[in-house]
């Protein structure tokens, strides 16, 4: 971590134990000595979508920053409320509602949330999936009501996750669930997709240089005011206190980082976590965490949840995507990246975790 010194954004994706959130730590505090350019602008840290949103401006007027940032908030918080399957009257709290009665007409943001995911389901063989919601019910993320359900229980929920049965209306923009008992959760997209559309909203409004953090969904703006790419830390998902297992650079695009250690309980010495193979109905067997890059918000969310595919089928279906790059952590903490990972945006890493 020598040029960490250097560094004057050096964002770190850490941990707040169980029921956790990605949180950002500015190193800026911690390494000292060094100022920021002038004009830096720090968001005060936000809370959306049940995680933590932090913005970096750079080489912007303190006001302008002030209002980018408040318009990106408020299209972030609009974009929650017809996601979210917990805010009454948003789009998927509607779909789940008529789950085997009637089709139900949703923004077109929604909808091309929606039909995205369903595209990648199809790519992925269902490794990814947006109705894995009785599932991730079950184990009890949703209440925060840990709980190890028995294989029946696990087979119940399972007959219910399936991406096939999600019908789309393209003419009417509607969304309907086949079957009864069906849900929808875009818990895997929502976030990546936010960054996404802050990101052109901060663009489009002229700014040149920012940092997006959404929760471990990051979208890098430009690059620095100085002109250095941005530096995104990656938390070693089994070190103690934020410590860092590497050093990404990325400008232009986008990070997301799925891993066992955000959202997790600990049951007889075994690990939990909030991402499920909806072929097994369980967690996948052998991934620690898997970070995507690539020039999509949504789609390094979605990406990032090929870590239900581990190491070996991930790298292959990565491969079919070459300008999305990742690297994966298997179960045992071994990490291996897709062709030109390392090549274009590792800085330093550890050669495996735990070490
Ligand atoms: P976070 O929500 O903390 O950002 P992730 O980006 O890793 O974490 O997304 C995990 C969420 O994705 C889960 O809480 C759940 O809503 C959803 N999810 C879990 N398993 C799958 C899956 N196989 N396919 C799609 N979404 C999933
Ligand atoms: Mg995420």
């Amino acid at each position: 971590m020598k040029k960490s010194k250097k560094l004057l954004n050096l964002i770190l994706i850490s941990l707040l134990a169980v029921g956790a959130v990605v949180l950002v730590v500015w190193l800026a505090s911690r390494e000292g000595g060094y100022s920021e350019p002038r004009g830096t602008f720090h968001s005060p840290t936000l809370y959306a979508m049940d995680t933590t949103l932090d913005f970096t401006l750079q080489g912007r007027d303190g006001k302008l920053a002030k209002q980018d940032v408040d318009a990106a908030v408020a299209l972030i918080h609009r974009i929650e409320a017809e996601t979210s399957r917990f805010k009454s009257g948003s789009d998927v709290e509607k779909v789940n509602a008529q789950a085997g009665v009637a089709p139900v007409k949703v923004n077109d943001s929604t909808f091309d949330i929606i039909k995205t995911s369903l595209d990648y389901s199809k790519q992925s063989g269902g490794a990814f999936d947006i109705t894995v919601a009785p599932l991730v019910k079950l184990w009890g993320f949703y209440d925060q009501k840990y709980r190890v359900p028995s294989p029946e229980e696990v087979a119940a929920a399972r007959s219910l996750v399936d991406y096939r049965k999600v019908l789309l209306d393209e003419n009417n923009k509607t969304v309907m669930l086949a079957d009864k008992g069906m849900e929808l959760d875009l818990g895997g997209v929502a976030k990546g997709y936010a960054v996404g559309e802050a990101y052109s909203l901060m663009k489009s409004r002229g700014v040149q240089h920012a940092l997006i953090n959404f929760g471990g969904a990051i979208g890098a703006l430009g690059k620095r005011v100085d002109g250095s790419d941005w530096i995104i830390g990656i938390k070693d998902p089994r070190g103690q206190g934020g410590e860092l297992l590497g050093e990404l650079k990325v400008s232009d695009g986008f990070v997301s980082t799925s891993g066992d250690y955000e959202r997790f309980f600990i049951k007889n010495g075994k690990r939990y976590f909030h991402i499920f193979d909806p072929a097994t109905g369980y967690n996948p067997a052998n991934a620690m965490s898997t970070t995507v890059v690539g020039p999509s918000g949504m789609l390094v969310d979605v990406l990032s949840k090929i870590i239900v595919m581990g190491p070996l089928r991930g790298i292959e279906f990565m491969k079919t995507h070459p300008e999305y790059q990742g690297l994966f952590i298997d179960g045992s903490g071994n990490i291996t990246y897709t062709p030109q990972m390392k090549s274009k945006y590792v800085i330093e890493i550890k050669d495996k975790v735990g070490i």
